[in-house]
Formats: structure tokens, sequence, C-alpha cells
């Protein structure tokens, strides 16, 4: 193409690479005032077992108000978030959020003891002493939430240092959080690997379920990794179920907890109330 319009071609090719920089920079400046800018949301994605019905649980997620953008999604903001650093205070702000509804939510007078509520944790935030020093003043003031609260960290940012994240999530266990790790099946993590942490939760990646319902070697992957799940007592979550066929492959191959466009998107704060208040099934 370069050659075909000559430097008007090369002209339009440095165009695009300007304006996806200034993409950027535009997304980083905007991001830092964000937080004071109320602009940040958390919806809440519901969890299903499906042999019960019942909602156990759902999974608050970032979302950003851009004041031109419209709602914006993390993928059009995580990557830059983490270059930059910002990451750390959107998962505070996070945290901060959520432990404030599940408050208000126990406040309402609901039990909570069946449904959990988890956060995700970046890889920055989860290795730094500034999370820990966090989550350890968080219980002082605020104890009877703690056990209320899923961590989620994920697979591959666990891989950048199994050693170090091993012992982080024996010490927030110890804490009394409750941990998960997330999106399994995209950092090539063994299960044996797997098996030696102190886990409450495991999610597998959409990209597993996805290949589930057609290839015969993720469907095998799939039934060892359960079947060693259901060794260590940890809980299975099974992420990004859009069809029947593949809830049906994951039954069969004994996980029982679903998330996923089939069931529910993630939803505003008030709509997700209104599921939790009526602790409203499938
Ligand atoms: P994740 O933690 O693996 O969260 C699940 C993602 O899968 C969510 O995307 C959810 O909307 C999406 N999902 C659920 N079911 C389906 C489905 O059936 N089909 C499809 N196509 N997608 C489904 P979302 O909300 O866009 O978040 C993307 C990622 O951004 C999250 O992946 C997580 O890694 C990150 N993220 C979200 N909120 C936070 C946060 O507060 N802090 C940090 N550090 N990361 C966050
Ligand atoms: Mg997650
Ligand atoms: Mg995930
Ligand atoms: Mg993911």
């Amino acid at each position: 193409e370069t050659k075909k319009h000559g430097r008007d071609g090369y002209r339009i090719y440095t165009d695009k690479l300007t304006e996806a920089a200034k993409q950027r920079i535009s997304i980083s400046t905007g991001l830092h005032n964000a937080i004071d800018q109320n602009e940040l949301d958390v919806f809440y994605q519901p969890q299903y077992n499906l042999v019960t019905g019942r909602l156990v649980g759902a999974e608050a997620l970032v979302r950003w108000r851009h004041p031109t953008k419209g709602l914006l999604l993390p993928v059009d903001f995580i990557g830059v978030a983490e270059e930059t650093g910002v990451i750390s205070e959107i998962d505070d702000w996070v945290f901060g959020r959520v432990s404030r509804d599940v408050e208000s939510w126990l406040d309402a007078g609901l039990s909570l003891r069946d449904v959990r509520i988890s956060v995700n944790i970046s890889g920055q935030k989860f290795f730094s002493t500034e999370l820990t020093d966090r989550l350890e003043r968080f219980k002082q003031e605020k104890p009877h939430i703690v056990a209320l609260l899923t961590l989620e960290v994920h697979e591959q940012d666990v891989m950048k240092n199994a050693v170090y994240a091993r012992e982080l999530i024996q010490r927030l266990r110890d804490k009394g959080y409750k941990l998960a790790i997330d999106d399994i099946g995209t950092g090539r993590s063994s299960l044996a690997f797997l098996q030696g942490l102190p886990l409450d939760y495991m999610k597998l990646d959409r990209s597993v379920v996805h290949n589930v319902s057609s290839g015969e070697n993720d469907f095998a992957f799939v039934k060892a990794f359960l079947s060693l799940a259901q060794e260590l007592n940890i809980e299975v979550i099974a992420e990004g179920i859009e069809e029947e066929l593949q809830a049906k492959k994951l039954r069969e191959a004994g996980c029982h907890v679903m998330q996923g466009f089939m069931y529910s998107y993630p939803l505003p704060r008030a709509e997700w109330e209104g599921v939790l208040y009526d602790k409203r099934g499938l």
C-alpha cells in the first residue's frame, strides 16, 4: 500500500500511529482524574450453581464512565493502567467500593453466607507489600467482611513468581481472605503446581470453556483438572459460558458453578442488588 500511494500512503500510516499514541496518552491522563472525578464504577456478574439453580456469588468488574467516550470496558484501559501503574489505585478504589457495598448489604439484613463476592487483583498489586498492609488494616477495621471477600489473582501473574505467590496466597488466607486463581488454562501452570496452592476457588478461563465443546484435548484437560480440584476440595467456576453445550460438557466433567453471558451479563449495582435481595436463581 505504501508503494501504491507513495508518500501519501506513508503519511497515512504515521498519522495512524500518532493517533494510537494520542489515544493512549488521553486514556492515561483521563484515568488519573477518573478516580477523583468519581467516574469509575463496578458491575457485578452473577454466578450460579447449575445443580441447585441457586445464585452463589458475583464477580466485581470495573467500568469507566468516560465523560466523552461513554461506558468503557477494562479492555479499553487496563493495559494502559498497568503500564502507568495506575492499576494499583484502580484496584484500591474497586476494593473500597466493593467492601462498602458488601457492608451495605449486611446492614440491609442480608446474610451473604451463601453468596461470595470476588474482586480482581492485578499482578502488580498482588506482589506489593502495599496490598498486604491494606488488607491487614482492613481486617482490623471490618473483620466481619473479610471472610465474605474472594481475591482473584490471574494464573499468569502467579506464574511470574510462583514461589513468592504461594507464600502471599498463604499469608492472605491466614488473614481470613478467600483466594481464587483466575483464568486457569492461560498461564501454563501445571496441575502439580496448582495442587500445592492453598486455594478456595479456581476459575477456568473462557478460552478453555470455549474449546470444551470443540476440542477433545481441552475436554481431557478439563476433566483431569476437575477431578484434581474435587480431590483437593477446591471449587471450580467456569467462566464465559455462552452456549448450552458448553455448560453440558462442563457438568459432565463435574463442574457445577458457572458464570457467563448465557446466565447474566455483568450488571450495574442497582440491578445486581435486585438479584441479590431476592436471591434470584436460574
Ligand atoms: P476476568 O477477571 O477474567 O473477568 C471475566 C471477564 O469475562 C469479564 O470481562 C466478563 O464480562 C467476561 N465474561 C463473562 N462471561 C462472559 C461470556 O459469556 N462471554 C464473554 N465474551 N465474556 C464473558 P470484563 O468485565 O471486560 O473484564 C475483563 C478483565 O479485566 C477481567 O477478566 C479482569 O482481568 C480485568 N478486570 C476487571 N475488573 C478489574 C479490576 O477491578 N481490577 C483489575 N486489576 N482487573 C480487572
Ligand atoms: Mg476475574
Ligand atoms: Mg477470568
Ligand atoms: Mg480474563
